[in-house]
């Protein structure tokens, strides 16, 4: 047992670890070594880099600076209905330089995922048009996305509205604007056979927009098909350590190297704390100051997994001091 004296000041220092670091407090020398301890940047997207079509002012400067100091870029979204090359055109139309090569979403890593596997059977997906065209790209089978409304009654679906493929080996859950009653009874169908693949694109519970309305995201779709089927879906995007893996077979990245920037804790820094990356929290987008301080408080060890290394209020305020 340790003694008195050195438990408590073990504890201090846990509790120093736990608390987020304000950017801009740094001095010149310690924002100096910050910079230098990261060559590898993962981005996320919404509420880092904009919010919806909106661009976050400053973010692109920022970005732009990281990359010609010789950092390498790569935007890491867990939206999913997107292909790569949507989001390239998204991040040109907005000011952020972008390739194929350094967009890694949901919607294509599930791609990957599926090819690792080598999947041979059709895949039913609840999501949209941004996964049905980067399986395309992958060479793998599925059936068509968009509007499958309740036309009738519960009785009537049953009796006679819902037709199943027998070669679907895979359900795929992502972003659905037109999630509907018919396709989660379809969904739950097909998983209801145990070799069925399920996979959720991620689990993000609602999205970040310009709109002063809550809107629900890919986690509530996943969640309702989780439940209705007692699986859990074989998650894929933040903070599934699969986009870790990926990134380091695609890509080569030291965890020791890489600084991860996001605006959720839930997700992105406890993306970034699973990988042993940096993690720094924005404040454009979903988690506020008050809620790091509550799980700076918190002595629960999946809290302090959420705590980001560095916070600051938007990206853009990173541009004094890069400069
Ligand atoms: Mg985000």
């Amino acid at each position: 047992m340790p003694s008195d004296s050195k438990f408590s000041r073990s504890i201090e220092l846990s509790k120093k670890n736990m608390v987020a670091v304000s950017l801009t407090s740094l001095s010149k020398e310690e924002f100096t070594n910050f910079i230098d301890s990261f060559d590898t940047v993962l981005t996320d997207c919404d509420g880092v880099l904009w919010l919806g079509n909106t661009v976050i002012l400053g973010s692109p400067n920022v970005i732009i600076q990281l990359q010609e100091m010789g950092k390498r870029v790569f935007y890491v979204t867990n939206n999913s209905s997107k292909t790569r090359d949507e989001i390239v055109s998204k991040c040109s139309r907005l000011g952020y330089p972008a390739t194929r090569d350094n967009i890694l979403s949901t919607a294509y890593l599930t791609a990957c995922y599926l090819q690792d596997i080598v999947f041979k059977k059709k895949v039913y997906v609840v999501g949209s048009k941004g996964i049905t065209q980067e399986l395309d790209a992958a060479g793998i089978k599925h059936l068509d996305v968009g509007p499958d409304p309740m036309c009738s009654d519960v009785a009537s679906l049953l009796r006679n509205e819902v037709q199943l493929d027998k070669d679907v080996g895979a359900v795929v859950v992502g972003f659905d604007e037109h999630f509907s009653f018919p396709k989660m009874v379809k969904a739950a169908t097909y998983l209801k056979q145990p070799n069925c693949i399920f996979i959720g694109t991620n689990t993000d519970e609602i999205l970040p927009t310009e709109f002063p309305l809550t809107v629900p995201g890919t986690g509530t779709f996943v969640r309702a098909m989780e439940t209705c089927t007692n699986r859990k879906a074989f998650k894929i995007g933040k903070p599934s350590p699969y986009v870790c893996e990926a990134i380091i077979k695609r890509h080569k990245v030291d965890p020791k190297k890489t600084l991860m920037i996001g605006d959720r804790c839930n997700t992105d820094i406890l993306f970034g704390t699973r990988c042993g990356f940096k993690t720094l929290l924005v404040l454009t987008g979903v988690t506020t100051l008050g809620e790091v301080h509550q799980l700076e408080k918190s002595s629960n060890k999946e809290d302090q997994e959420l705590v980001p290394d560095y916070y600051i209020d938007r990206l853009g305020d990173m541009l004094p001091l890069i400069s």
